[in-house]
């Protein structure tokens, strides 16, 4: 088993549309970046890239590569599966955090936890909507962040501890 950490924050700016954890929410502002700038899947991404340890979004799709301009960001997140799958993991799962002066997230946790899920193979996720309460810059609705912790495990079944393989099989009659 092994455990990572993601965290990411996004200005709110008019004019965008708003994105989070792939489901399109109508709003006044949305979240700027050179993606769609899914504020919640890339902390889902760095969680899982750091679990395994495979460095962070960054380094695995560049802000300033052009293939990556709006792009969607479940697509970025199947990127990271095939690289943590490639390494050999699979997710156990999943906790977020999303904190939000506005909108109300309550009625959009399930079809973002419906999204997540599917992308990263388990039913095991799940999204908490936070106030911060009026405080601090999002407090005020200048972005919103995101808080991620995944827990991963190898797929493989550990090699036996040596002596066992070779322990003869049981015999009839003893
Ligand atoms: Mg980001």
């Amino acid at each position: 088993m092994r455990v990572g950490i993601g965290y990411d924050v996004h200005p709110l700016v008019k004019g965008r549309p708003l994105v989070l954890g792939g489901v399109r929410i109508d709003h006044s502002t949305g979240l700027d970046g050179h993606s769609d700038a899914d504020v919640l899947t890339h902390a889902v991404i760095d969680a899982l890239l750091g679990a395994a340890g495979l460095g962070d979004i960054g380094r695995l799709f560049p802000a300033d590569d052009a293939r990556y301009k709006d792009a969607s960001s479940l697509d970025l997140l199947s990127g990271a599966m095939d690289a943590m799958r490639g390494a050999g993991y699979r997710v156990v799962n999943v906790d977020c955090t999303v904190i939000a002066q506005e909108p109300r997230l309550q009625p959009h946790v399930a079809a973002m936890t419906a999204k997540i899920a599917e992308r990263l193979g388990t039913d095991r996720v799940n999204i908490k909507g936070k106030s911060p309460e009026g405080l601090g810059a999002l407090g005020q609705k200048a972005g919103i962040a995101a808080q991620v912790v995944a827990v991963i495990e190898e797929m493989q079944r550990r090699t036996p501890p040596p002596g066992a393989a070779r322990r003869p099989p049981r015999q009839a009659g003893r």
